[in-house]
């Protein structure tokens, strides 16, 4: 593996350049007719000739026919206890069915989130059972209560053939590795439980590593990167063919995380840190790291890591952090957390039935039918595939 230390930042410039100079002088020459483009595949070449409407009818053509997956959408706790119900509109939700449907998003990934707390064995335990009533809580939903409409995937041909069966895709992610407590046997238990990748930290570090933010009375940083007790977690993911989340984490335990994993690793909703400076964000350095690890980065929708704050941020806004990531990693490490319910959500991008705006905005920029086909899952189903194959190959490998 490289070490993501010494890589140069200024790679990307020159792909990112061959990028835009191709739009621009082939927009300047008035070769883009002249490519005689007509497939859905040949935005890049069409766009900066294409009116709105064109644009607009393009858009809705790919954003029909490909696999839509956001990997990050919370659940408030009353709906827990309410019992989860996202079959009808449900106002005081981003992502419902109806929404989903309405916006052309096939899957979502589901938080199973526990907030920062100090730690301890009764926070331990009191995070546990939260844990497991947010599981018992989306498999009811999506086993019970929407199973007409919506089923659980467990993998990434899960994902594909319940997409195809033409119902939407659930997935679990836990949010904050702290309801594992000191027991790594629950790191399998939630495995088990169907949570195909869990977010090391939140807010505020916990007994797996130090977080980038503090939370309440925990401060962001206690170790410097990962505890020992969150390398053998790391490890243990990679045996069973959980991805590890390093979004949340501190640049510091990012590291640790990059330089422990045998698989390639996810950012389940993180932002540009060029773009908007908060230490929750992903510099260009850790955005060439999770590119040499073959990992991705799902970009965040999140006011106050699109923008600074005070600084409204738009969808324009969110896809520039899309632009950005691609230029610095390339187009196959990219994708989309959303963070809906958890905060996320821009004017143009409120809700899951606003899936469309972003995919015309990508049309918009030149991206092409197959780029914005990875940025909206492809990658992140690459990369769990390749995190299914390394636990396969763990015991020969080490
Ligand atoms: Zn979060």
């Amino acid at each position: 593996m490289i070490n993501p230390h010494f890589i140069q930042p200024n790679e990307y410039v020159e792909k990112s350049m061959k990028r835009r100079n191709f739009i621009e002088l082939t927009a300047a020459a008035g070769m883009v007719n002249m490519l005689g483009c007509s497939s859905e595949n040949d935005t890049e070449k069409k766009s900066e000739s294409m009116g709105e409407q064109e644009i607009n009818t393009l858009a809705q053509k790919i954003h029909k026919n490909i696999l839509t997956l956001d990997t990050h959408d919370d659940i408030e706790y009353e709906f827990i206890e309410q019992g989860l119900d996202l079959g009808t509109r449900n106002e005081k939700r981003q992502v419902d069915l109806v929404k989903m449907e309405e916006g052309g998003l096939d899957a979502v990934f589901f938080a199973v989130w526990t907030g920062q707390k100090e730690l301890n064995a009764e926070t331990y335990d009191e995070a546990y059972k939260t844990a497991l009533k947010y599981f018992d809580a989306i498999h009811n939903m999506c086993k019970n209560i929407n199973a007409d409409k919506i089923d659980l995937a467990l993998s990434p041909d899960d994902v594909v053939r319940i997409w195809k069966s033409g119902k939407k895709v659930g997935m679990i992610g836990v949010e904050n590795g702290f309801p594992i407590g000191e027991d790594i046997s629950r790191v399998k238990e939630f495995y088990d439980l169907g949570a195909r990748y869990i977010t090391i930290t939140h807010m505020g570090y916990n007994q797996l590593g130090d977080s980038s933010d503090p939370h309440g009375v925990v401060p962001a940083r206690k170790y410097g990167g990962l505890t020992d007790f969150g390398k053998d977690v790391i490890r243990e993911m990679n045996r069973l063919g959980m991805m590890v989340d390093v979004s949340h984490v501190a640049r510091d335990t990012f590291y640790d995380i990059i330089f422990k994993s045998y698989a390639p690793v996810i950012a389940s909703h993180s932002g540009c840190r060029a773009l908007c400076n908060v230490p929750r964000n992903l510099d260009d350095y850790q955005l060439q790291a999770l590119k040499d690890i073959n990992g991705v980065v799902q970009i965040v929708a999140y006011n106050g890591y699109v923008k600074l704050p005070k600084e409204e941020a738009d969808i324009k806004a969110f896809v520039d952090h899309i632009d950005h990531a691609v230029e610095v990693a390339g187009i196959d490490y990219v994708g989309i957390g959303a963070d809906f319910d958890g905060g996320g959500g821009l004017p143009g991008f409120e809700d899951a039935s606003k899936c469309l705006n972003v995919t015309t905005d990508l049309v918009r920029r030149g991206y092409s039918r197959d780029d914005i086909e990875k940025i909206w899952g492809g990658n992140l189903l690459r990369v769990w595939r390749d995190v299914e194959k390394a636990s396969g190959k763990l015991t020969q490998t080490t």
